[in-house]
């Protein structure tokens, strides 16, 4: 039918329409992952998508693509918390990880004082008087 066939990007082919060439879905949307596509359009809308994108210098569109790829497909996942999930996990873990350590160095700090055969009552850095000539 048409002369031109050069192949559409996801977002192109999920919309069914013509991919122009300079389609800004086509550099961040490749026809080779179609579920990229869908589940961005799912969750944002490919129009929000396409103006968020444009937006957006151009240097900073790929990050932004993978970024709203990452929170969409978290928000699949986690329909209630989405990425903020996954974020909260890491925050606790990083909680629970902080006490460990603060135990830890407790206990190092006991067995320093009881292996320290003078009586850890002076700092060290109270030497008395200087003696310097
Ligand atoms: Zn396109």
């Amino acid at each position: 039918m048409t002369s031109t066939t050069r192949s559409r990007c996801a977002a192109c082919k999920y919309l069914r329409r013509r991919c122009s060439s300079d389609c800004i879905f086509s550099p961040y949307f490749p026809s080779d992952n179609p579920q990229r596509f869908s589940c961005v359009h799912r969750i944002y809308g490919a129009s929000n998508v396409g103006k968020m994108l444009q937006k957006l210098p151009v240097h900073l569109r790929a990050e932004a693509a993978n970024s709203l790829y990452f929170e969409a497909h978290s928000r699949q996942e986690d329909p209630v918390y989405g990425c903020v999930g996954i974020i909260t996990n890491l925050h606790e873990e990083i909680h629970d990880v902080e006490n460990e350590l603060a135990k830890i160095q407790a206990h190092l700090g006991i067995h320093r004082h009881s292996n320290n055969p003078e009586d850890g009552e002076t700092s060290q850095s109270d030497h008395g008087p200087q003696q310097q000539q």
